[in-house]
């Protein structure tokens, strides 16, 4: 069933046990570790329309995004490509409650529109966008594909919305939840260096205001990758981070990203973010393969002979060592991720675990040549699961354009790396 409440203004007022001068207080004490010049929130700047930032993590397809901030604070992980060269920026509080009362707008009409929840007829979609003024039809669409996704989740962009002041993500949370009350999930990307140094809490003040979910960024628990990845973190401010976060009463989704240690470092790389994942036992790992786009820091050090990249082999055994040390972990495993290898090597920890690591057995003791159609194959997007290969005309078909395109087993790596770069 589908609610949505029509009453645009919010009274301000507090979830749960947090007082106002709580939150003052961690206002304060959040402003002392402030590190950003005032000038990133330009109070002054002028409403530039409806805003959603560039990405989301794959598990937010269904949410509708609301930009809170612009780009990443940080900006200097050597492996990503995402924010490079774009100034980061808070937006103002007023500017984000305009978006979401926009939504809030559109979805009412379109449940006007609607025979049923997310039942509309394609020529009333069109009549209501065509009567639309310019400055609306972003928001417009944002509300359609919401309120036809089931309206359950809502994704803050853009790097690390934690940054914010509390008192300024509480006024959003808060909106939000007097918008759209039904909403189950309420998430966030944020950087562990900026949880662990939040007050327990600020944190659990978010959580009490309707955010429930993190997500971050690990990449690796091994501080040597950290480092050379310039990410910004060691392994034990990642375990704070991811402890905090799960002691605030929130759910906690880590990324692992298979490949980061290179040939170099591979091992230390397994072993050590398996080791951190452990003391953290977070909800979710989820797997986003390391790939590397010329805009990047790290194209260059590959350019170099810095940074040797692993082959697809070599990641599978990494993820089959790092899924070997995992103990008392008893969230769920996702390969989320287009660029991943495996797109089935998912399930709950730790009854999963001996199936995850017989499928990565299965692929690294496959024939050469059989291996070969099936790295092809899934990077092509021709076979989608390993056991595609075992198919007689989907493997014709992958050697049918093994054979046109050219790509041997000798050139394979490279063929690989440029087509998973389109992804990115
Ligand atoms: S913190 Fe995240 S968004 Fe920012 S540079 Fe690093 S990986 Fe990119």
């Amino acid at each position: 069933m589908l609610i949505v409440h029509s009453t645009m203004a919010g009274d301000g007022h507090l979830n749960g046990c947090l007082t106002q001068v709580s939150v003052i207080l961690m206002d304060f004490f959040l402003n002392i570790f402030d590190n950003y010049p005032m000038n990133v929130i330009n109070r002054t700047s002028p409403y530039q329309g409806f805003e959603q930032g560039p990405i989301r993590p794959p598990s937010e397809a269904q949410s509708l995004l609301v930009r809170v901030t612009r780009n990443c604070h940080w900006n200097r992980c050597s492996f990503c490509p995402v924010y490079k060269g774009a100034r980061f920026s808070i937006r103002p509080v007023e500017q984000v409650l305009h978006d979401l009362d926009s939504v809030a707008h559109h979805v009412g009409n379109l449940v006007l529109l609607s025979a049923g929840p997310g039942l509309l007829m394609e020529e009333d979609v069109r009549e209501a966008f065509n009567v639309l003024p310019p400055e609306e039809t972003a928001s417009f669409r944002a509300a359609l594909s919401w309120y036809r996704s089931g309206m359950e989740s809502v994704f803050l962009q853009d790097a690390d919305s934690l940054v914010l002041r509390p008192t300024r993500l509480i006024e959003i949370l808060q909106h939000l939840k007097e918008l759209f009350p039904l909403v189950k999930r309420i998430t966030s990307y944020s950087r562990s260096d900026t949880i662990a140094r939040m007050p327990a809490d600020q944190l659990r003040a978010l959580a009490e205001a309707g955010l429930n979910r993190i997500h971050i960024g690990m990449e690796s628990g091994c501080d040597a990758v950290l480092a050379m990845m310039n990410k910004g973190a060691t392994k034990e401010v990642h375990v704070r981070a991811g402890l905090k976060v799960k002691a605030a009463g929130m759910e906690l989704s880590e990324y692992y990203m298979p490949g980061l240690g290179g040939i170099d470092l591979w091992r230390e790389h397994a072993q050590d973010t398996a080791d951190a994942m452990n003391r953290i036992n977070p909800d979710f790992i989820r797997l986003r393969t390391l790939a590397i786009p010329e805009r990047t820091p790290l194209a260059g050090e590959v350019r170099d002979g810095r940074f040797r990249k692993c082959p697809d082999p070599l990641a599978a055994e990494e993820i089959l060592l790092f899924l070997d040390i995992l103990e008392g972990v008893t969230g769920y495993l996702a390969s989320d991720h287009v660029l991943n290898l495996f797109p089935e090597l998912e399930g709950h920890l730790p009854g999963d675990l001996q199936r995850m690591r017989d499928l990565i057995w299965g692929f690294l003791t496959m024939e050469p040549h059989i291996r070969f159609i099936y790295q092809l194959g899934r990077r092509l997007g021709l076979l989608s699961r390993l056991g595609d290969v075992d198919d007689p005309g989907r493997r014709a078909e992958v050697q049918e354009a093994a054979r046109r395109l050219g790509v041997t087993p000798e050139n394979l790596d490279a063929i690989s790396d440029a087509i998973v770069k389109r992804f990115i």
